[in-house]
């Protein structure tokens, strides 16, 4: 136990970039992988997608408290380009999260390959709702293209411990993914046939 002990800390580490769409999706995740003890870990919050501003905000200040009690630091592009998000997605919303994991994980493959990091990923990777294997596919493409590797890991072996911890802890968690789109489907009612479906 002491030699692995003194072999792990003779290896250097490796820098990791972690995306992160929001702090209850991070606990677990980041839990594991320090666990790993193989990175030295960095977050970033790049999320446009998340709407409306209060909720981006809300959501950007809850990750940054809970960045500041377990000492993670972050790299935050505070971006609020809805306009930009939304031309995107217009006439293809029924594609929009493949577009929306792009934007996202695009940028955290730049930021990653400018800054050396020798992997990154994201805590999309956690949540049961998102499309895990488009997230895995685009997350891969992205570091080809920049030079950087995408760690691949399923995360959401780990979501009901997340979901616990983020509870115990009192932390503000969101009912609806990010856009005004998931907004309405979280809250709207599915229209009976016959009623306007575009109210
Ligand atoms: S539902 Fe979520 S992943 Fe899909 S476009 Fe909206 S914010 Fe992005």
């Amino acid at each position: 136990m002491v030699m692995m002990k003194e072999k792990r800390e003779n290896m250097e580490r490796k820098k990791l970039l972690i995306h992160i769409c929001c702090a209850p999706c991070l606990i677990a995740p980041l839990q594991h992988l320090q666990q790993e003890d193989e990175f030295d870990i960095r977050g970033l919050w790049f999320n446009p997608n998340i709407h409306p501003y209060q909720e981006n905000q809300k959501r950007l200040h809850t990750l940054q408290e809970y960045a500041s009690d377990v000492d993670l630091n972050l790299i935050i592009k505070d971006e609020y380009d809805l306009q930009g998000f939304l031309r995107q997605v217009a006439f293809r919303e029924g594609d929009r999260c493949r577009i929306c994991y792009h934007m996202r994980l695009n940028y955290a493959a730049i930021i990653a390959a400018k800054g050396g990091f020798d992997y990154y990923t994201t805590t999309l990777l956690y949540s049961k709702f998102q499309k895990h294997d488009l997230i895995k596919e685009i997350g891969e493409a992205c570091g080809k293209e920049h030079g950087v590797k995408f760690l691949y890991r399923d995360f959401r072996n780990y979501w009901k411990e997340g979901i616990e911890l983020s509870k115990n802890i009192e932390m503000y968690r969101q009912q609806y993914c990010g856009c005004i789109y998931s907004e309405k489907d979280r809250y709207m009612a599915t229209p009976k046939r016959g009623e306007d479906e575009n109210r």
